[in-house]
Order: C-alpha cells, then sequence, then structure tokens
C-alpha cells in the first residue's frame, strides 16, 4: 500500500508494528522480508518514486579529506535509494573487515564474518547474482581458460566477485513493496527526529516532515 505523505493532514499520527526507515536496498528488503506476516510494517521514504530535486538537496553536503563527487549527486533521495546508481559489484566480506585495526579508525563490529554467512543466499536472490558460489577453485573448474595467479596465497589472495545486473530497487521490487497489504509505504516522509525511551534501548517514535509543510508522528 502506498501513501503520499504531502496528502496527510498535518500531526497525523500512524501506528505500526514495525517501523523501517529508508526504502533503498536495505529498508526494500527488510519490508519484504515482512510481507505477509500478521505485522504493520510502515516504510518511510523521503523521497518519492522519481528524483526531486528538492528533495535531493538534503543530500547536499561538503566532502572533507579524499575527493569525490559532489553528495547531491552521487547519493539518490528517492525510493530504491543509490541503487539507482550502483555498479552492482559483489564480493564476500573477508574475516578482517570485522576485527579491530589499529590503523583503522572506528573499526572492530560485534560479529563475526560466520554471523552473516546464513544470509548470502538470500541477499543473492535479491541481488540476482546467480549462483552463491565463492570458492575460486570452484570458477576455476568452471571457467575454461580461468586460472589464479601463482601467487603466495598467505600474503596476496585470489577472490571471487559476482556482477549484479545492476539491480535497480526502486524498479524491480516498487510493485511487491506497494501491492502488499501489511506494508504501508510513506513517500515524501522524511524523518527529522528519533525519540527513544529513557534508557535508550529502544524507539518511541519518530517524527517525519516534508516540504508540503506536513509532520506526522509514527
Ligand atoms: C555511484 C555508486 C556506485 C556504487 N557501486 C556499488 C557497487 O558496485 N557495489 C556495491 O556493493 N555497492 C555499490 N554502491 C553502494 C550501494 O549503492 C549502497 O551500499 C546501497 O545503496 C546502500 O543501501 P541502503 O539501503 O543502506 O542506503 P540507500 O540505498 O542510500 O537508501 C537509503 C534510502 O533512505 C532514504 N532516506 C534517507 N534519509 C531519510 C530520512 N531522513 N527519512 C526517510 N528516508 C530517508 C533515501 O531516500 C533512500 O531511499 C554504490 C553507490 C554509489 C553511489
Amino acid at each position: 500500500m502506498h501513501i503520499d505523505a504531502r496528502t496527510l493532514d498535518n500531526q497525523s499520527v500512524i501506528e505500526g508494528d514495525i517501523c523501517i526507515i529508508g526504502a533503498g536496498a536495505a529498508g526494500i528488503s527488510i519490508a519484504l522480508d515482512w510481507e505477509n506476516t500478521p505485522y504493520k510494517v510502515i516504510l518511510l521514504e523521503g523521497g518519492g518514486f522519481e528524483y526531486d530535486d528538492r528533495v535531493q538537496e538534503l543530500y547536499n553536503g561538503k566532502i572533507t579529506d579524499h575527493p569525490y563527487y559532489p553528495m547531491k549527486a552521487s547519493r539518490l533521495h528517492y525510493f530504491g535509494g543509490s541503487t539507482g546508481h550502483w555498479g552492482g559489484m559483489c564480493s564476500e566480506f573477508d574475516d578482517i573487515d570485522f576485527v579491530k585495526r589499529d590503523w583503522v579508525e572506528n573499526s572492530g563490529w560485534p560479529i563475526k564474518r560466520e554471523d552473516i554467512a546464513a544470509f548470502y543466499p538470500k541477499a543473492h536472490e535479491i541481488l540476482d547474482l546467480g549462483i552463491n558460489e565463492w570458492d575460486v577453485s570452484y570458477w576455476e573448474k568452471q571457467t575454461k581458460g580461468y586460472k589464479r595467479l601463482p601467487l603466495d596465497e598467505k600474503v596476496i589472495w585470489s577472490k571471487m566477485w559476482h556482477l549484479s545486473k545492476p539491480t535497480r530497487f526502486g524498479e524491480k521490487y516498487k510493485d511487491a513493496v506497494v501491492k502488499a497489504k501489511n506494508i504501508h509505504l510513506y513517500t515524501y516522509a522524511n524523518v527529522v527526529d528519533i525519540n527513544v525511551t529513557e534508557n535508550i534501548k529502544s524507539v518511541k517514535q519518530v517524527t517525519v516532515k516534508n516540504y508540503a509543510g506536513k509532520g506526522t508522528h509514527r
């Protein structure tokens, strides 16, 4: 179900069981995972279904350190998020990605690579990545003429990459999200405030605003 938040009365209150902020790769995947369940899923997207310069302007910002494309242009602020731009290159994480490294600021995760392994098959399906096989030896057998370079694997190792189409979430999953009876997608619903409980263990409500001057609480 789709609701354009610009059409709501000011200060409307909407209640649900699960609230997801942002309909990009993550938000759409999570919402569809709850499809056909008894739960009312509220999916809040700041933009509409198409590019809108006024909403996109919210992504404007200054880039410090490494130069990169302007922030307003490189990320997308509407349904589907930055998957409207992405190149589709996918690979598995390495063990080292999760551990604290003194030379990488804010590194170190409370989870390990094994903790996410079970989710790869689903991610493959969502991203149209084909067979969930990352082992280099498998692809050496499958692909004529493909052979890894004779390097010391303890120092430099070979690694597989899968290429997505690239899947554009805003195009591929729009119908499924809009048709899902228990998913309530609100477009033009920019979250501007998150109200948490005193011990900061859970979220009580979030506040949403848009350029139509409407505000709502969820
Ligand atoms: C040019 C480019 C190339 C890339 N190439 C690759 C690649 O080859 N391989 C790869 O793995 N990754 C790539 N990426 C990264 C990939 O696109 C992102 O990792 C992915 O889109 C992140 O998904 P997400 O759902 O976390 O965020 P996003 O896709 O950014 O989605 C966030 C969503 O939240 C909405 N939103 C934001 N703020 C609010 C708010 N306050 N209230 C409500 N909604 C809000 C946005 O409108 C958007 O729809 C690339 C990215 C770019 C920009």
